[in-house]
């Protein structure tokens, strides 16, 4: 599968670490990060941070990412961040409706469209992230509402901005609680994921999109998750914390 698609392991640090934090962990990484190139390695940093990680991270192989973005190009929006902002500052993925930012801060599958849409734009790549709740799961409705997330998340996407798409597969039951997906359960939803984008841009673009899997992602289940065919890496929140957690996910993706 790796001939097809690029394998990335993204750390999300969500409201996590101040600037000293960050100098200190790129520090760490510096001596631990691998040499070898079998992942792309991304962080993605609170808004105020991404200066301080670019600059960090510049001779390393680790890009920077932001978790959130406005989708308006500028303008009256106040406490915002707009994509070319980011792209300027030194960002190059960010992640789009994460289910933190859907559960508190009423992002709709509308807004995750107009951000995912701004950010391919931008040339920025964009993380979108879909996941049932258990709820959801257990009335039966997961692979149906996680195919309508996708859907929903790339109206409007060309095939061309299509190839800076990144989608996480993250079921917000495991996010954060220590109860991952079981490797089989995360492949299965993967896989229909990536039966969507085939439905919606055909096989050759669907066999090209890098899809991840989010949700109590850590050193001791990575390489069973990872193992799966259609899983090509991870969003990983609380193990990204740690420079040597992060980094053993990371040799696990091999
Ligand atoms: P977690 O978070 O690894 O702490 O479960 C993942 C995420 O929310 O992206």
């Amino acid at each position: 599968n790796r001939r097809y698609r690029k394998t990335i392991i993204a750390g999300n640090w969500k409201m996590n670490k101040t600037a000293t934090e960050t100098r200190i962990y790129a520090d760490q990484m510096k001596t631990l990060l691998p040499k070898a190139k079998w992942c792309e390695i991304v962080l993605c940093v609170s808004f105020v941070n991404i200066p301080t990680a670019a600059k960090s991270f510049k001779d390393t192989r680790l890009s920077v990412g932001a978790q959130n973005l406005h989708y308006a190009p500028e303008g009256a929006y106040t406490g915002e961040v707009s994509a070319s902002m980011l792209k300027d500052a030194g960002t190059k993925y960010v992640i789009v409706g994460h289910s933190e930012r859907r559960a508190q801060f009423g992002e709709t599958d509308l807004m995750v469209n107009k951000k995912a849409r701004a950010a391919v734009d931008a040339g920025l790549y964009p993380i979108i992230c879909v996941g049932e709740t258990e709820e959801q799961r257990e009335l039966g409705l997961t692979a149906e509402l996680v195919s309508l997330q996708v859907r929903a998340a790339l109206a409007g996407i060309s095939a061309d901005k299509l190839r800076r798409v990144v989608i996480a597969y993250e079921p917000v039951w495991a996010i954060g609680t220590g109860n991952t997906a079981t490797s089989a359960q995360a492949g299965e939803i993967c896989n229909e994921i990536r039966a969507t984008i085939r439905h919606l841009y055909g096989a050759r673009i669907a066999r090209s999109v890098t899809i991840l899997y989010g949700g109590s992602m850590n050193p001791e289940n990575a390489y069973e998750l990872l193992s799966q065919p259609d899983i090509d890496g991870g969003l990983v929140g609380n193990a990204s914390l740690s420079a040597s957690d992060f980094t053993a996910i990371i040799n696990a993706a091999n």
